[in-house]
């Protein structure tokens, strides 16, 4: 299956009412768990080499509503992966401190090194969605007078992610944005789990609710961002999010995509090198 065409915002195109947050193409549990498994040995390999050829770093950004399963994926689908060539950085709500710098700059900081995959749970997305729906939040961003009332705001930080994203390509960053779509219904039934099972009362923030409430301009506002930010280099993916061994089978299968795409290899072995090796095999055998 070519899951990348499927799942891929095409800015011309865009509805997000389009994309069945409960859709699994046919695939059984069973048969996208065995995908899965296979991707994730495939996505080792791919990781190994793209250490070693240290030249491309990947991020990949996760968004979703609260409960989507972003920590699953991190959990499920990078778990297999070389520890020492991943970095997770979750982004909560911004510190004084990084309230007193521009929005990109924690992210800025954040990012992975050439030859490792970044993961971004939530990341600088959040200034265009949490930040858009609750006024308040930009209200306490210490703008300069005249910026937070500007109507053109939305559009100016679509325009400055862009570039920046299209900067960081230039550099050698792989960028890779999933949404995952979760229903109403479905977020409804994982808020009660979280509250019946004492285990799961840890995850039920009390702002759930209130972002629940505003699930409307949330979606609208999620629409929107990912029609002005879908590009050639930073490309967002929908991944239906109601069956959560879809969502991880339809992820593991677009990151193999992604790597193959870099298509990583080991470095040649330069001439010297291979004399260096060469006088080690020698001095090696001779020890016996
Ligand atoms: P889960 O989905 O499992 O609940 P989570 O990502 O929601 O995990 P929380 O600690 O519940 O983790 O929430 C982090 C909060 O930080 C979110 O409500 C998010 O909207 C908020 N946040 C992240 N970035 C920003 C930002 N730039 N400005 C304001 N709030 C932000
Ligand atoms: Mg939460």
């Amino acid at each position: 299956m070519e899951f990348a065409h499927h799942f891929r915002v095409d800015p011309d195109t865009f509805s997000l009412k389009a994309h069945d947050p409960g859709a699994t193409f046919g695939l059984t549990r069973e048969a996208a768990e065995a995908m899965r498994a296979e991707d994730l040995l495939r996505l080792r390999g791919l990781q190994e080499r793209f250490w070693a050829q240290d030249r491309y770093a990947l991020l990949v950004v996760l968004q979703a509503m609260d409960a989507a399963g972003k920590d699953g994926i991190v959990k499920h689908v990078l778990s297999g992966v070389n520890p020492q060539g991943i970095d997770v950085r979750v982004f909560k709500a911004p510190t004084q401190e990084e309230l007193d710098h521009d929005y990109l700059w924690r992210c800025h900081k954040a990012l992975p090194e050439r030859g490792r995959i970044g993961i971004f749970n939530r990341s600088h997305y959040e200034e265009v969605l949490v930040v858009r729906v609750h006024p308040e939040i930009l209200a306490a961003q210490h703008l300069p007078p005249g910026t937070a009332e500007d109507p053109e705001i939305w559009k100016h930080r679509y325009e400055d992610i862009n570039a920046w994203e299209r900067y960081l390509h230039r550099n050698g960053l792989r960028i890779v944005k999933f949404f995952l779509h979760l229903s109403k219904e479905e977020q409804r039934k994982q808020f009660l789990e979280r509250i019946e099972d004492p285990e799961k009362n840890w995850k039920f923030a009390k702002g759930d609710m209130v972002k629940r409430g505003r699930w409307d301009a949330y979606q609208a506002a999620y629409e929107e961002a990912m029609a002005a930010t879908s590009t050639r280099y930073a490309p967002w993916f929908v991944i239906p999010a109601d069956k959560k061994w879809f969502t991880r089978a339809a992820v593991s299968r677009i990151l193999v995509q992604t790597l193959e795409a870099i298509d990583p290899r080991y470095p040649a072995v330069s001439e010297a090198q291979a004399r260096e090796l060469a006088e080690a095999r020698r001095l090696l055998n001779a020890e016996k």
